[in-house]
């Protein structure tokens, strides 16, 4: 999935796993050689542990910590995260754990830390959870009253959030939508009137059919296609939802991985009288979901209040 193939430089390639006691997981006592993680006492329990989506020296110290320090690494894919343990030095066993693990592979894990194992959770990239597997591991620990903790880092959704330009004080994150159209767009349809920022995580054969279904359901609000984040070919792509899709248009597939993010409704001042005449012409040459349709988006209002006004209008209409 992730390209984590990019080169190391010098300072990370030298990271090894050097072992010094220190304190349970933690902060209090003065950190003696910064760079190098630590092997550290650690309580029994899941660790869920953020590694990089793409920069591989997007790693906190602490990461590198749980890492060198845990009896049992849990991940998706043993290659992907194998190639992330090589390129800071450990050698420690890891365990898949995904979406296909069976219950008693859930239980065993459960068993595992019951009986004194601390187990880090990984996920290919970023964070663990996220659009990626381990939220019934994290169910079950909290039902067994195990130590769960959470160890942050990098994740897609908010790197891109922070680049796109959109409103940050409010966002929902939606992670994949549905790839066919009608289910994609009944989606879309659900967050249309919701006043925040919307992000999407999106694959590069999907984008364009995307952006169609999103100008369609949301209106042409303003939005940003990041792509490759924290890599070197890292690019952000910001216009209209409408500007977007012709960029996209005459372009090839996009490669790597993308993020949507597409800004808040516009509050926009239409009055009763100017929305009545607007589908009254449209009514004249179109069927009432045509006419909802297009009056919706021309105005920023929900297409559903639109099409239930345009109903009452089309039946009202002379003859
Ligand atoms: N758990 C991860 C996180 O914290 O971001 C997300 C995992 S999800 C299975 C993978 C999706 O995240 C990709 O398809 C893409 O939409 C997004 N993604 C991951 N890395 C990215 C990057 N470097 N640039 C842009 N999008 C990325």
């Amino acid at each position: 999935m992730t390209d984590i193939t990019q080169k190391s430089d010098k300072a990370l390639e030298t990271i090894s796993t050097s072992s010094q006691q220190v304190d349970n997981n933690g902060a209090s006592r003065p950190i003696e050689n910064k760079t190098s993680p630590r092997s550290i006492p650690m309580k029994a329990g899941f660790y869920l542990v953020a590694t990089p989506i793409g920069n591989l020296r997007d790693i906190t110290f602490r990461a590198l910590d749980v890492l060198s320090s845990v009896d049992l690494i849990i991940c998706e894919d043993t290659r992907v995260t194998g190639k992330l343990m090589s390129a800071y030095g450990f050698k420690q066993k890891m365990h898949v754990y995904n979406d296909h693990s069976t219950d008693e592979q859930r239980e065993y894990l459960i068993a595992q830390a019951a009986e004194g194992k601390s187990i880090a959770v990984l996920s290919d990239a970023g964070t663990p959870l996220i659009s990626d597997p381990g939220y019934k591991l994290v169910r079950s620990a909290i039902e067994k009253e195990l130590y769960i903790t959470s160890v942050p880092g990098p994740n897609a959704a908010l790197s891109a959030l922070q680049l796109s330009g959109m409103a940050t004080d409010q966002f929902s994150f939606l992670g994949f939508l549905p790839s066919k159209t009608t289910a994609r767009q009944k989606a879309l349809q659900k967050w249309s009137e919701v006043p925040s920022t919307l992000i999407f995580y999106e694959t590069g054969p999907r984008l364009l059919d995307s952006l169609q279904d999103m100008y369609q359901m949301l209106g042409n609000r303003d939005a940003a296609v990041m792509r490759e984040l924290t890599k070197m070919y890292e690019e952000a792509k910001r216009g209209t939802l409408q500007e977007l899709i012709e960029h996209y248009t005459d372009k090839s597939t996009p490669k790597g991985e993308i993020v949507v993010v597409i800004g808040e409704p516009e509050e926009v001042e239409v009055s009763m009288d100017s929305i009545e005449d607007q589908l009254k012409k449209a009514l004249s040459t179109m069927s009432v979901r045509d006419a909802a349709e297009v009056v919706a988006r021309a105005t920023g209002k929900p297409k559903k209040a639109i099409y239930t006004l345009a109903l009452k209008l089309g039946s009202s209409a002379p003859k």
